[in-house]
């Protein structure tokens, strides 16, 4: 009888274990999206998007080709803005 409340304390010591480290993983990519520039204030810091066209350029490599996906999920309101060409991860918006 002791052995399989072990099992049992032991089974939910591993569940909370496994909710705790997929919300620290979860909360670090929060942060990594929080430290992305929004896009105004990339635009501003960025010379080749203030050139007058319309739209931003890679601050890298000069790319207008830049696409938009979900931080976690593809419907993800939280988008990160990506360059197509040498794949930098740009700025962020939140939609
Ligand atoms: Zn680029």
């Amino acid at each position: 009888m002791k052995l399989i409340a072990a099992f049992i304390i032991l089974g939910i010591g591993l569940v909370y274990w496994s909710v705790m480290l997929k919300q620290r993983e979860r909360d670090r990519i929060h942060r990594g999206w929080l430290r992305l520039p929004v896009v105004d204030k990339y635009n501003q810091r960025n010379p080749l998007s203030r050139s007058g066209r319309n739209g931003s350029a890679c601050c890298y490599c000069g790319s207008r080709s830049i696409r938009q996906l979900g931080l976690e999920a593809r419907n993800d309101q939280r988008r990160v803005h990506a360059c197509n060409h040498c794949n930098a991860n740009l700025y962020r918006t939140y939609r």
